[in-house]
């Protein structure tokens, strides 16, 4: 039995097989092989799997973007075919080279002779190359699968997720996950929270192959990590599990119930989603609305920017089914930890204090219009809001206004219809807090960043794990810096609410309530035992 401690991102318990996940880039090492015919046979495999693999995206980018889009997936079929770049790779194989360095040096040589090519198209090719051969490197090496190939749901066992990773995951595959790094207010936690998964980061585990396969539990009430457990535990942890799960059941009874106060004062309790999916959680936990759709997961984990007719779909999706509910959607928050490598962001000394979000948006407009035109034709179909993140001054709101002015004209001249759609910012940096009294008359809501407000408020970088232990998350600096954006808001009229982490945080429902914060939003899962606090108070 090994008892591992980690930090905790969600209460619960996990019971199952460890899945020893592993990610990252990896640079294939030359090594001396033996039976050249067995590694000529490993390649064919990989190969061949790399093309079923295509063959799987390309189906579903047929359905999904459609057939212009889902031609690149074809043409890396077509490349991963090609007799030249097979029989070079066969060709090292037979001198006694492994197959990932020969893949990796073909590939290598293939793309350097595309980008040294005068035509357009050809040089993009040079990229595709790179893509097909880390493709066949992963298969070959058995790293990197976003699939997890296993019939059960695992306990997934990785050194780090990035939140590209994690939203490419099949869900229904995971009962948790547990990460050597990683810190709880970083993306992935909140994914793994939005997922409903007791899952722990920062654990003091090696990512060892002898786990994987060992039975496991993931105490996520007290940070637990324990392998091979021996029966005591085990039986103790599947009653604990049992706890949990009635504990649960029992919340459900709160399910069509008001988030009203003793003496009746009302907050919305809405919820914090990432994609089209989670639409369903959030209407299962009875929220009440969308307080923040993190539209950039759209963007992750893809080879290109979504099309404005794919993110209308979604948008226009996540409005029906939320049937006249509000749901705020944050514009863009792509850069700091959440990456996309289309968008060629250069990598920077201080990324979280870097070209991020709307600073991206403003500077590259194509990309903003793009968005706001899906998002306004959505409009149509539901009760749309608008929020724009890690806003710093009235000048980017003013900017803002004028973008979204110029596409609205543009969709009213196209005869598209489009709903009354309110816009907000977030309030997730110091300065935005400091100068709320102006930034009050400029939009219709606030919604706090308490992740981002944390951060730059304590000059803490909430991915370092090291810093955990000094982050106090419940920091009169922030909590007044809330208070002051609340009175600022409601002195102009409009509504504030809170949509970081510490929305769910019930040791604060009563202070945010007294401050008279009007929203808050949280992860499906707290729904219900937010509104618990709230009727208690
Ligand atoms: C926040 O900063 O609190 C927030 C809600 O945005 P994100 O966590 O996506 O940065
Ligand atoms: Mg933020």
């Amino acid at each position: 039995m090994i008892k591992c401690i980690g930090k905790s991102v969600l209460n619960g318990i996990a019971v199952g097989r460890v899945y020893v996940y592993r990610s990252g880039k990896f640079a294939p090492v030359k090594k001396q092989i033996e039976d050249v015919d067995k590694e000529q046979e490993r390649l064919m495999q990989a190969i061949a799997k790399a093309g079923e693999q295509l063959e799987e995206l390309y189906q579903n980018a047929l359905k999904t973007v459609g057939e212009e889009q889902a031609m690149i997936f074809d043409v890396h079929k077509m490349m991963l075919e090609d007799e030249g770049y097979q029989a070079d790779i066969k060709a090292m194989i037979s001198e006694g080279c492994n197959a990932e360095f020969a893949v990796q040096e073909t590939g290598d040589k293939y793309s350097a002779m595309f980008a040294a090519m005068d035509d357009e198209y050809m040089r993009a090719r040079s990229a595709d190359v790179i893509d097909i051969s880390g493709r066949v490197i992963d298969i070959l090496s058995g790293v990197g699968q976003t699939n997890i190939d296993s019939r059960e749901p695992v306990i997934l066992l990785a050194e780090d997720l990035t939140p590209s990773e994690t939203i490419q995951m099949d869900k229904s595959k995971i009962y948790a996950f547990v990460t050597v790094h990683g810190s709880a207010s970083s993306h992935t936690a909140i994914l793994a929270r939005s997922m409903n998964l007791p899952s722990i980061v920062n654990t003091d585990v090696e990512l060892l192959d002898k786990y994987h396969g060992k039975m496991a539990v993931v105490d996520g009430y007290n940070g637990e990590f324990i392998i091979d457990p021996d029966e005591d535990i085990l039986n103790d942890m599947l009653a604990k599990r049992e706890k949990w799960l009635k504990e649960t059941e029992e919340l459900k009874k709160l399910i069509g119930q008001e988030n009203v106060t003793r003496d009746g004062r009302r907050v919305n309790v809405y919820c914090n989603i990432g994609n089209v999916e989670d639409v369903d959680r959030v209407l299962k936990a009875d929220g009440g609305g969308i307080g923040l759709f993190r539209s950039e997961f759209l963007y992750l984990g893809k080879d290109d920017y979504p099309s404005e007719e794919e993110q209308f779909e979604s948008y226009k999706t996540v409005l029906e089914k939320m049937k006249g509910k509000k749901v705020i959607i944050r514009t863009l928050d792509i850069g700091a930890d959440k990456k996309a490598d289309y968008f060629n962001l250069e990598p920077e000394e201080n990324p979280a204090m870097g070209y991020r979000a709307i600073r991206i948006c403003l500077d590259r407009p194509e990309v903003f219009k793009t968005q706001l035109r899906a998002i306004y034709r959505a409009s149509a179909f539901g009760t749309a809001s608008i929020m724009f993140p890690m806003i710093i001054s009235v000048e980017e709101i003013r900017k803002i206004k004028e973008i979204v002015e110029e596409v609205k004209k543009e969709l009213t001249s196209e005869n598209i219809a489009m709903g009354e759609v309110e816009l907000g910012i977030m309030i997730e940096t110091p300065a935005a807090a400091v100068i709320s009294d102006e930034l009050a008359k400029e939009v219709e809501f606030f919604s706090i960043g308490t992740n981002d407000l944390t951060q730059y408020t304590l000059a803490i970088d909430r991915q370092n794990q090291k810093l955990e232990k000094v982050c106090d998350l419940h920091h009169k600096a922030v909590l007044k810096l809330i208070q002051m954006t609340v009175e600022n808001g409601h002195r102009e009229n409009i509504w504030v609410g809170i949509c970081g982490e510490l929305a769910s945080d019930t040791s604060l429902t009563q202070t945010f309530v007294d401050m008279g914060v009007d929203e808050l939003s949280v992860s499906p899962t707290y729904v219900l035992g937010l509104r618990k606090a709230i009727r208690e108070i």
